[in-house]
């Protein structure tokens, strides 16, 4: 049995030398496929055919693609792509992240400029205070 999957894996390992295999742009692409399963289940559950069928075709094209990516031998392009993904995709990302420990942080309050939408920290529990923006020079008045 061991030999067996030794030799199922090194066929495997074999077969996909020189393909570009996974990479972030196909885990967003399977986690965005995993997404519409779900909808899809979801949708069928409420008997909405229309979006049933779009969906349908949203999940073969991701899966076309998903595959077609793993198994291409032109590794500068798939690559070239990935990165283009990850530049999109980084500056989201960290905005969730900067977002999700402002909101942690209980020790100070954070405030948008209107103006050019800098984000100010101040110390929080001071009251009603009004902030210039270190940027722009925008009061914004708030209660901190
Ligand atoms: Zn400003």
């Amino acid at each position: 049995m061991h030999s067996f999957f030794y030799k199922l894996s090194s066929a495997m390992a074999r077969f996909m030398y020189g393909r570009n295999g996974t990479d972030q742009l196909n885990w967003a692409i399977l986690v965005m496929y995993l997404v519409l399963w779900v909808i899809r289940i979801l949708v069928s559950a409420l008997d909405v055919t229309v979006a049933a069928m779009i969906i349908d075709v949203i999940m073969f094209l991701l899966a076309v693609v998903l595959l077609w990516r793993t198994f291409s031998k032109n590794l500068a392009k798939r690559r070239a792509e990935n990165q283009r993904f990850i530049n999109w995709w980084w500056p989201i990302k960290n905005r969730f992240a900067a977002a999700k420990a402002r909101k942690a942080d209980k020790a100070h309050k954070y405030f948008t400029c209107k103006n050019c939408k800098t984000i100010c920290r101040v110390p929080a529990g001071k009251g009603k205070i009004v902030i210039t923006c270190p940027k722009c020079g925008h009061k914004i008045e708030g209660k901190s």
